[in-house]
């Protein structure tokens, strides 16, 4: 087995570096004055754990990391330390695709997950090899309690079907809620969507009907749900087992869409999905979040339909201001926005103060009080 790789990004060096490693072998991270903290991000390539235990801190992820100021790397040997996701405590957000459409970014299309305590709870969105991450980052599905969905564009969703066939293979029993935009003149409702994926009558995959049949004895229900906020509401979709997940409308040009906020342990994560950020609801949101995941889908500057459909970094900025987010984190980053991060975070901090992250795949946010 080759050698697990992981990072923290610094305020300061050696130190600090120490203290992290320290933290790092009990899997909370460097968190001093930080209340998020970013670590594994696997080398893309490699796999997770050595054979002998040995946890390397080297600088991974992909290339040409945008987390400027971000330390040398170091490594450090954890034996018997098993690295499966972002470590065994807490609540972490993990990037399973920190990439929009476009293959050449060389980086999953959208799709994140958060892990409490070594466990994996809710997947936001599937978006084009993000399952190949998901296999990578040790989590099974059967141990998720619940999907988002933010829209039904394909850098969001083409992997949901791999999902669910790959847990044709695990012991999983419990209904799995997804929830998702409704429909409009062209997009299918979520619920139609994954009818028409799995309908045992019609769907592209009917031969996996047994997912969409609660009679089903060999298999779970996949129980999809439209989420139809009012235009301005957020609206609380889920709340058992100490997670509670709210949604509001976004507008992305023409597509139903939808942002989240996910609320557990003492956490919060707002995710804002593809959108314009004109309407004024991720404000609300993501209020207080102590992480919010935005969409660097174009540069400051961008127009006409791209700007339509995407916010610019300096609208980010005013809203993770407006919203007093704890730590930005941006993602969904694609060619147009990669190698921009320096004018992208310039662009935000005319308004936001707080710490401004770049996401690649694999990456972990330790999300901290
Ligand atoms: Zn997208």
């Amino acid at each position: 087995m080759a050698t697990a790789h992981a990072h923290c990004w610094f305020l300061t060096l050696a130190p600090l570096l120490l203290r992290c490693i320290g933290q790092a072998a009990i899997a909370l991270g460097c968190g001093i004055g930080l209340t998020v903290v970013a670590w594994p991000a696997p080398r893309l390539g490699t796999t997770a754990m050595a054979a002998d235990g040995l946890l390397s801190l080297a600088n991974a992820g992909a290339p040409a990391s945008a987390n400027a100021g971000a330390p040398a790397p170091a490594s450090v040997h954890l034996p018997g330390a098993p690295v499966v996701g972002c470590g065994p405590k807490g609540v972490a957000l993990q990037v399973l695709g920190s990439g929009g459409p476009e293959l050449q970014d060389k980086r999953a299309s959208t799709s994140y997950l958060i892990w409490r305590a070594g466990v994996p709870r809710v997947l936001i969105d599937s978006g084009g090899g993000s399952a190949l991450r998901f296999g990578q980052s040790g989590a099974t599905l059967s141990n998720v309690d619940v999907i988002l969905l933010t829209h039904l564009h394909v850098d969001h969703t083409a992997d949901l079907a791999a999902l669910v066939k790959s847990s044709f293979f695990e012991d999983r029993h419990r209904k799995l809620p997804l929830y998702g935009p409704d429909g409009n003149q062209f997009f299918p409702s979520t619920t139609r969507f994954i009818q028409t994926l799995f309908a045992s009558s019609d769907g592209a995959y009917r031969y996996l009907g047994n997912f969409l049949n609660p009679n089903a004895t060999d298999s779970y229900l996949l129980d999809a749900h439209n989420v139809v906020p009012a235009a301005h509401e957020v609206q609380q979709i889920y709340d058992s087992q100490g997670t509670r997940i709210l949604a509001t409308t976004v507008v992305h040009g023409s597509v139903p869409a939808i942002a989240y906020r996910v609320e557990l342990d003492n956490v919060s994560i707002a995710f804002s999905g593809d959108t314009d950020g004109n309407n004024g609801n991720l404000e609300r949101l993501a209020h207080n979040v102590n992480l919010f995941i935005a969409h660097n889908a174009v540069p400051e500057g961008a127009s006409g339909v791209e700007r339509s459909l995407h916010m610019p970094p300096s609208v980010i900025g005013t809203i993770a201001s407006a919203a007093a987010v704890k730590q930005l984190v941006l993602s969904h980053r694609m060619l147009r926005t990669l190698g921009h991060e320096t004018e992208s975070r310039a662009a935000i901090r005319k308004s936001y103060a707080g710490p401004v992250m770049f996401a690649d795949d694999l990456q972990c946010f330790q999300v901290l009080p």
